[in-house]
């Protein structure tokens, strides 16, 4: 359902992960939940989520081991997938607002969200000369290094460490 500039089922499907994640602004949430209250099937499928969201969180599924080969990549794809969004949940606000202050140094204002961010920074970078270029460099090096930790979990034990710049 969807009334003339209300969120459609796709639109909120999009924007799950981010309500858990009390990502939305305040007018996206409010369409995000004026479409719930208003649409069964997308209640349904946010509570799933949010049931989801809350067993790869807190379950320990460390001593299940399949001995199917293939059951067992699944097994480590959904743990190192559960690991890395409980990172999200946890420390993913804290690091976006690092992000949000440090940006606010290169665009001369702070940005709402990081959507906002990224696409200042996008014709920031675009009409800026080559002067600023080792500004750009700095400030992605340290965003990377940010968020590497969260990454970490995917890398199956390889170290892709960011080297520090001089
Ligand atoms: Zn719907």
């Amino acid at each position: 359902m969807s009334g003339s500039d209300g969120m459609d089922c796709n639109e909120l499907v999009e924007l799950v992960t981010d309500y858990l994640d009390d990502a939305l602004t305040d007018g996206q949430r409010q369409a995000f939940e004026a479409h719930l209250a208003e649409c069964d099937g997308c209640e349904n499928y946010v509570n799933q989520m949010r049931k989801t969201v809350h067993l790869t969180g807190s379950l320990s599924v460390d001593d299940i081991e399949p001995d199917d080969p293939q059951q067992r990549f699944r097994l480590d794809v959904a743990r190192r997938l559960s690991v890395f969004l409980r990172g999200v949940n946890e420390r993913g606000p804290q690091l976006e607002r690092d992000d949000l202050d440090d940006a606010a140094q290169l665009l001369g204002r702070r940005p709402a969200g990081w959507r906002e961010c990224d696409a200042a920074l996008e014709s920031l970078v675009a009409s800026a000369g080559p002067d600023r270029d080792a500004d750009f460099i700095r400030f992605f090096h340290r965003r990377v290094s940010r968020w590497q930790s969260l990454l970490a979990v995917g890398m199956h034990g390889r170290r892709y460490s960011v080297q520090p710049l001089r």
